[in-house]
């Protein structure tokens, strides 16, 4: 046997199905928008860690600030002493967030929306959140609490945390307009939650696992003026979309609408886990001293590594650079669009790109099967790419911001072969 087949019994041996895996590829070796497994096989990787990667696998700024950082301190808790990488990232990430924004920093995206709604709810001395079908904000129980799909996400996992409230996503492919989901907030304020017992309102910018749906912007602005008027706290979870993967720097930049918090992760630290909320200073000092916290939150490695991102951002021209190639991959994705009928729509912000798989472009209805094959077929030759939307029938593209134009028509060309053969 192979040593990946080797590798894959061992897994399913000692690993429980419930951590399931995308592709029978074992990794070996990445470097940028590349990975190469056991075998010595290469691919283009427009996965990337699930939207950790947007600077691209092993990039050269984080790879060397974490090795300095590894002569200095490795780990010492924020709780306990400080430290300057944590301090540094704090007024790097709440300049480019806002003006009179502080933040804190956690280890995984469900910890950094827990506290998100922990803060919201020691700001207001409210119980109830609203959130959005098709959101997903984590695996924690308030995490899948949040989240508005089931299977696997909460199946038999409940009972759930109390007081959460779910209203649909606007999307104009799905039949929900603006209005309908405005008209949904309000039928729960009257009938669920006043809005004086709401303490937040949590909103991914562009839904990333309910499909890379992207919320109209006269429903980010519609949102904004609600929660102001009520007093709730707008938390935009920026999880997948923070750090360029939108085209903007956070998906909220393109409704101009200010956040009252923001919850980010994933490529955040490039590779190294780190998660944080930053949020308006008033309400983040809402929670007494002892109140946030957690032995990881902050390690001094994760934040060197973040900081080498946000200087990447800074120095290497990376927005445009994803803007550009995401417009090629855009063009291209609309081009196979036109071959096949099984393509209903290909959509997304920025960098943020999916197709969606159908049985046929006139009834809409997902096809899940065909979408795994797809991925299949798009693994064999070289490419990875996962799924995602409520009914797993998205092909969702999370290509590094460094990838080249040779690139995408590489990938371009494999997408072709998958659907073909798919
Ligand atoms: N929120 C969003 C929007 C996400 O996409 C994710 C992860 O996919 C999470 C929260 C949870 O992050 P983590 O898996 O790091 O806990």
């Amino acid at each position: 046997a192979s040593k990946t087949a080797f590798l894959l019994s061992r897994r399913q041996d000692n690993i429980p199905r419930g951590i399931a895996t995308a592709h029978p590829v074992v990794a070996a070796k990445a470097k940028g928008s590349e990975l190469w497994d056991i075998e010595g096989r290469r691919y283009l990787d427009f996965v990337g860690g699930i939207g950790v990667l947007n600077i691209g696998h092993n990039h050269p700024r984080v790879v060397e600030a974490v090795k300095a950082q590894l002569d200095n301190v490795t780990h010492a808790c924020f709780q306990v002493v400080s430290y300057e990488p944590y301090v540094a990232l704090s007024e790097k990430l709440n300049g480019l967030v806002g003006e009179g924004y502080k933040s804190v920093f956690f280890t995984t995206g469900a910890e950094a929306v827990e506290n998100a709604v922990k803060i919201a709810r020691g700001y207001t001395n409210r119980p109830a959140v609203i959130a959005f079908r098709g959101g997903f904000h984590g695996r924690t129980l308030l995490g899948i609490t949040l989240t508005g799909m089931s299977q696997p996400y909460k199946q038999n996992f409940g009972p759930f945390a109390p007081e959460v409230f779910h209203i649909p996503y606007p999307n104009a492919y799905r039949g929900v307009a603006t209005q309908d989901a405005l008209a949904a907030l309000e039928e729960v304020f009257a009938t669920e939650a006043t809005p004086e017992r709401v303490a937040a309102i949590i909103i991914e910018p562009v839904q990333g696992d309910g499909g890379f749906l992207a919320a109209p912007v006269e429903f980010m602005q519609a949102l904004r003026e609600i929660t102001r008027k009520h007093g709730i706290v707008l938390i935009a979870d920026e999880i997948q979309t923070g750090f360029g993967r939108t085209g903007k720097m956070f998906g909220f930049q393109h409704s101009g609408v200010e956040p009252d918090l923001v919850t980010v992760a994933k490529s955040l630290a490039g590779g190294f886990p780190l998660s944080g909320v930053v949020g308006k200073a008033e309400i983040m000092d809402a929670p007494l001293p002892g109140g946030l916290g957690g032995t990881y939150g902050g390690n001094a490695i994760s934040c060197a590594a973040a900081l080498a991102v946000v200087e990447a951002f800074e120095q290497d021209n990376l927005l445009e650079n994803g803007r550009q190639r995401a417009a090629e991959l855009k063009v291209g994705l609309e081009s196979l669009q036109q071959k096949y009928d099984f393509v209903g729509e290909v959509r997304g912000l920025g960098f943020m790109l999916a197709m969606e798989i159908v049985k046929d472009r006139k009834s809409k209805a997902p096809d899940a099967d065909r979408t795994q094959r797809i991925l299949e077929e798009a693994c064999k030759a070289g490419l990875l790419v996962i799924k995602c939307g409520v009914h797993r029938n998205v092909v969702r593209f999370l290509a590094p911001l460094v990838t080249t134009s040779e690139q995408i028509q590489e990938a371009l060309a494999i997408v072709h072969k998958a659907l073909a053969a798919a």
